[in-house]
C-alpha cells in the first residue's frame, strides 16, 4: 500500500487542508492519507485557539464522507509536543512493508533543517512537497540549506503540484471571531455547524 501522512493544527480544518491532499492522493496513487491533528505543535508554541478535542472532531467531520482520508490520534498528546519524526517512526513500524509519504507544504520543506532529527526522518519516509503549479525548482532551492537542497532530485523527495486554495486558518479565525459568515467554499458545512454550535472562535 501507499500511505500518506499529513500533520497540522487544523484550527480549524478548511478546504486548503483537504483539496491539495486529494490532488496529492490522486497524483501519487495513495491508497490512504492519515491526518494527524497535533495537540501541541513544536513550531507554533501557544498559537492554537480551539482545544485539541474540538480540532480532532472538526477533522473527523471534514473527512467523514471520504474513506481514503482518515484521522489518527497519535499526535493528540496534550501533555507533550508532537515531533514529526516520532510519528514517522511510529507509522514506519506500524506499516513496515508499505510506501510512506509525508505530505508537507513548500514553506515547511524550506524549514526542514530546523526539524528534530530531520535526516533520520527522510531516511524513514519520502517527502511529498505540495507546490503551486507555477513553482520553479531553482527558486525553491535558493531558500534551502545545502543539506536539504541536496535531497532535491533524489528518491527521498517528490513534488506534487496543486491548485492553490485561497483560505487561511488565521484569516478564518479572525472572521469567525467577528461573527461573520465565512465565504462559500472555505470550509465544509459540518465543520462550520460545529464551530457555530459551540461558539469556538468567538
Ligand atoms: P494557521 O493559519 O493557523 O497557521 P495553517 O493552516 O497554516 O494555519 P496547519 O493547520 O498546521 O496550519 O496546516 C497544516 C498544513 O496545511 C501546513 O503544511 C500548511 O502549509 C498547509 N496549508 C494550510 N493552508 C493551506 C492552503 N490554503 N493551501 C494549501 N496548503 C495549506
Amino acid at each position: 500500500m501507499k500511505i500518506g501522512l499529513f500533520g497540522g493544527t487544523f484550527d480549524p480544518i478548511h478546504f486548503g487542508h483537504i483539496l491539495p491532499v486529494k490532488q496529492a492522493r490522486t497524483q501519487l496513487g495513495l491508497d490512504l492519507v492519515i491526518y494527524l491533528p497535533t495537540a501541541i505543535p513544536p513550531h507554533k508554541p501557544g498559537g492554537q485557539v480551539a482545544l485539541p478535542h474540538a480540532r480532532w472532531t472538526m477533522v473527523e467531520l471534514a473527512l467523514l464522507s471520504d474513506p481514503g482520508l482518515v484521522a489518527d490520534p497519535f499526535e493528540l498528546t496534550p501533555e507533550k509536543e508532537a515531533f514529526t519524526v516520532d510519528s514517522v517512526e511510529h507509522f514506519r513500524s506500524a506499516f513496515p512493508a508499505d510506501d510512506l509519504y509525508l505530505l508537507i507544504g513548500c514553506d515547511s520543506f524550506a524549514e526542514l533543517h530546523t526539524w528534530r532529527r530531520w535526516e533520520e526522518l527522510v531516511a524513514m519516509v519520502r517527502l511529498a512537497v505540495l507546490v503551486r503549479p507555477d513553482w520553479r525548482p531553482g527558486a525553491l532551492e535558493a531558500q534551502l540549506t545545502p543539506e536539504v537542497a541536496a535531497l532535491m532530485g533524489t528518491d527521498r523527495v517528490c513534488f506534487v503540484t496543486n491548485r492553490p486554495v485561497a483560505v487561511s486558518a488565521t484569516e478564518l479565525r479572525r472572521l469567525l471571531a467577528t461573527g461573520a459568515q465565512p465565504p462559500e467554499g472555505w470550509l465544509p458545512d459540518l465543520v462550520l455547524q460545529y464551530i457555530q454550535k459551540y461558539n469556538l472562535y468567538r
